[in-house]
């Protein structure tokens, strides 16, 4: 008989999804083992033990049982992102990244960087007085990590530094001076920042030209973008 194995690892909850009567399915990314998805039995039971904890955006101390099929026997909160959960504009914010997390995170690879990023952003969106500028720094950090940067600083057309309004081709991943190609997606200066790094101002032009790219790597629609735009609106006469 082959041994069942325990296992603690720190994961991120990014989604938990009812299933059957009483049970849940977890979505979580871990330093160690990238994605994972875990049964959390009897999760929506009124009294279930671990219903306060197992919750989207906390970190936890995840104790897994392998057997069969892998079930979430314990957690602990390392970090429940509180102020984050008490507030709408930072909780669509925080969606916008568990769906990419989501998305490209890949199962049973160690993901120790992505998870950083994440946690990173979390804490700062939790925390920050604008919780736009960590989502946006993580949009366009992940994107690095993944080998869909942008080069921001250099004109694609005629090499030198890149000021002034400039244009994004998205399927390109360029940017160039307005006076040296007008193609593509209009970017200013706070969002031409935006997608440079690592200061960045509250740009919705800049969280548009993100979004715009990620889309075009996934090939779909960002679902959370639509929250995201509306909870930022007001940011409008800022930008
Ligand atoms: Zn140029």
């Amino acid at each position: 008989m082959r041994p069942e194995r325990e296992e603690t690892l720190g994961a991120l909850i990014l989604a938990v999804r009812p299933q059957g009567e009483a049970d849940c399915r977890v979505e979580a990314v871990s330093a160690e083992r990238g994605r994972l998805s875990a049964w959390a039995r009897g999760l929506r039971r009124p009294r279930a033990k671990l219903g306060g904890v197992l919750q989207p955006f906390t970190l936890v101390a995840l104790t897994i049982h392998h057997g069969k099929s892998r079930v979430i026997i314990g957690a602990e909160t390392l970090d429940g992102f509180r102020a984050l959960k008490e507030d709408y504009v930072r909780l669509t914010a925080a969606a916008l990244l568990a769906e990419l997390l989501l998305a490209v995170v890949p199962a049973d690879e160690p993901a120790e960087e992505v998870l950083g990023l994440s946690v990173a952003a979390l804490s700062a969106m939790a925390r920050d007085a604008e919780p736009l500028l960590p989502l946006l720094a993580v949009l366009r950090d992940l994107l690095q990590l993944l080998g869909w940067g942008v080069d921001a600083e250099t004109c694609a057309v005629c090499g030198e530094r890149l000021t002034g309004d400039c244009y994004l081709k998205l399927e390109e991943g360029t940017v160039s001076h307005g006076r040296c190609r007008r193609q593509g997606m209009a970017l200013d200066a706070a969002a031409l920042a935006t997608l440079a790094g690592p200061e960045t101002g509250p740009s919705l032009v800049g969280l548009e030209a993100l979004a715009q790219l990620w889309q075009m790597h996934l090939e779909r629609p960002l679902k959370s973008l639509p929250a995201v735009r509306a909870a930022f609106r007001h940011l409008l006469a800022a930008d």
